[in-house]
Parts: structure tokens; C-alpha cells; sequence
């Protein structure tokens, strides 16, 4: 077992600075396939029961944040409905029997949930598979860039939209009526909210997005006892970058320039997920919870 994510380290140096070789792979690629591999926790994680019993959806859980999330999530005791795209069935595998060996359930939803019917769908199969739901974790998003206004299509700007934003607003209004009091509904925001790239014009404005939905959707549901909550992460290893997320001569040195000076992992991200979800923040509503290596926020 590696150190867990209680031992003192230094957060410099705690995971290697990641200076990957170029590399490609089309949408939305495969998490097995990344050089080198992202930690999603694996074989760091340690649970403590902080979500024991809890029934969670968590959308792009086969690779990278939501993988990681998925791992921590089963072992602090939550079962865990994986949604990802069918083409990444053999990364949601290896996550679900990472599920499995923690003694918890993994059910493995495929699906496209660019559409309204998709993430309906989505929704009555998680609730179907474990038995309600009380945790949701929107995390699927999509990221290509695109260096000119021009060249960026109508179609492309849809589809991140559909993806980013569309998806989690179809899937939060389908999960309602099933989340008790309780509940807690972490969104997926980014550092792109405060910091757009030139290149990810489309991609940053949904994040954005994401944010002020989280804190419109939080004050309204506050009063019935679910909470809405969203990560924003910084520049973390994940196939996302390498699928388009990022021109080729930036995933070289994708993350030096933070504070901390190197890229962060998944599994540096699943930690956020799990205090968000467990009661212990019962009173943190509407926030947004930077880990991004210290890049400054508003
Ligand atoms: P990732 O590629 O591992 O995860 C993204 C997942 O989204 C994919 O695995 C896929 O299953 C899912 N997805 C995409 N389109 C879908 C669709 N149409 N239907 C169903 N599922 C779909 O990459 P990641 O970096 O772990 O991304 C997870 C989230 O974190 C995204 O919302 C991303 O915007 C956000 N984020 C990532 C970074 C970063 O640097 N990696 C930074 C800030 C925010
Ligand atoms: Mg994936």
C-alpha cells in the first residue's frame, strides 16, 4: 500500500511531477492507455466509513476524477453507479471491481447522456439498481479546444454544452424526487470558471455555467434538506487532456505552472468529493471548493 492521503508529505513533491511524451488518442479515450498512468487512488485511498450505506450516481466514473471519486466513494461505504460512454467499457470495468473488492456494489451504466432521454434514463437505472439514491456526482464533461471563434462549429459548441451543462441539468431534475433529505449533489466545475483559456472558449464558459447553477440549485434546495456543492479542479492528469483537451506542445509541461509547481492526480481530487458528500459538511451549501495547486481564485 502506498501512503495514504493522511500521511505528512510534502505536496511538492508528494506525486511526481508529470512530464508526459506527446500524445493523441481520439474522444474519449481510454484511461489504460494514458502515459503515464493518472493515480486514481488505487492503492492509496484509505476509507474510514465517512459514507457508509450511502447510494451514489457519479457520471464519468471509468477514468480520471470520477474514477478516482468511484474508489474513494466505495471505500468510505457508499454503493456506486458508474455512468460513462459504452466504448470506455473496459476502463469502467476495472473501476467497478475496484468497487467490488472494497465489499461495496458497482453497477455499470453505459450510455450517452447528451440527450434528455439518455439521462432520464440514466437516473431510473441507478435508482432501480440501488435500491434510491442520495449522492450525485455530475462529472462527465467534455473539453476540446479550438484556437479560433472562427473554426469552433456550431455542432462542436452544441455538444459541450449538451455535455457540460444540458446533461446535469437533466439529470439533477431527474434525480430530485428521489433524494431524501440529506442528499448531496456535487457538480464538477473547473479553474477555466475564473482562468479561460484562449484555446477552451466553449469549455470555459460551461464551467462557469456550472458554477452559477450549483449556487442557484443550492439556494433553492437548501430548504429541503439537499445540498449542492461543486469541485473545481486545476490542471489534473486525465485522458481528458489528451484527447484534444489540450494542443499537444502543452501536455509536456501541463501543470508546471501552478504554485505547486506539477499537475495534480485523481486521486488528489477524490478527497473534495467525499467531505462534500459526507454529512461532516452539513453546513457548506453552494460552495466551490478550489483544488487546483494553488492557482488564485476569486
Ligand atoms: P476523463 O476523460 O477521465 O473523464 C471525463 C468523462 O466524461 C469520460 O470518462 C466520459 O465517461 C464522460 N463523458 C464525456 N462525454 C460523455 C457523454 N456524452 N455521455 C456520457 N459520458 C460522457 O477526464 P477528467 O479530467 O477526469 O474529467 C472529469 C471532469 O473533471 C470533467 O467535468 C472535466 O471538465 C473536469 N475537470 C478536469 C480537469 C483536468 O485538468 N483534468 C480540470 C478541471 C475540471
Ligand atoms: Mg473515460
Amino acid at each position: 500500500m502506498a501512503h495514504d492521503q493522511y500521511t505528512f508529505l510534502d505536496p511538492v513533491t508528494r506525486f511526481d511531477k508529470v512530464e508526459p511524451p506527446k500524445q493523441h488518442q481520439p474522444e474519449p479515450g481510454l484511461d489504460s492507455e494514458l502515459d503515464p498512468r493518472a493515480d486514481l487512488g488505487e492503492d492509496s485511498y484509505r476509507g474510514s466509513g465517512r459514507l457508509a450505506g450511502r447510494k451514489a450516481l457519479i457520471t464519468g466514473a471509468d477514468s480520471g476524477i470520477g474514477a478516482a471519486v468511484a474508489i474513494a466513494f466505495a471505500r468510505e461505504g457508499a454503493d456506486v453507479a458508474l455512468s460513462y460512454l459504452p466504448s470506455e467499457q473496459s476502463d469502467a470495468e476495472r473501476i467497478a471491481a475496484l468497487v467490488r473488492d472494497a465489499g461495496r456494489e458497482a453497477h455499470l451504466l453505459p450510455g450517452d447522456i447528451s440527450t434528455a432521454e439518455a439521462s432520464r434514463t440514466l437516473v431510473a437505472d441507478a435508482v432501480e439498481k440501488l435500491g434510491g439514491l442520495d449522492t450525485l456526482v455530475n462529472n462527465a464533461g467534455k473539453q476540446v479546444f479550438c484556437e479560433k471563434l472562427e473554426d469552433l462549429t456550431d455542432e462542436a459548441f452544441d455538444q459541450t454544452m449538451k455535455t457540460n451543462v444540458y446533461a446535469m441539468f437533466w439529470i439533477t431534475k431527474a434525480a430530485l424526487p428521489h433524494l431524501p433529505a440529506g442528499s448531496s449533489i456535487i457538480n464538477t466545475t473547473s479553474v477555466q470558471a475564473y482562468k479561460p483559456s484562449p484555446v477552451l472558449v466553449d469549455y470555459a464558459t460551461t464551467k462557469a455555467a456550472i458554477n452559477t447553477f450549483t449556487k442557484a440549485t443550492a439556494a433553492q434546495l437548501a430548504e429541503r434538506g439537499i445540498r449542492v456543492n461543486a469541485v473545481a479542479p486545476g490542471p489534473v492528469w486525465t485522458v481528458l487532456q489528451v484527447t484534444d483537451g489540450q494542443p499537444q506542445e502543452k501536455i509536456t509541461s501541463f501543470g508546471h505552472d501552478t504554485p505547486l509547481g506539477r499537475a495534480g492526480q485523481p486521486a488528489e481530487m477524490a478527497p473534495a468529493y467525499v467531505f462534500l458528500a459526507s454529512a461532516e459538511s452539513s453546513y457548506v451549501v453552494g460552495e466551490t471548493l478550489n483544488a487546483n495547486g494553488g492557482i488564485p481564485t476569486p
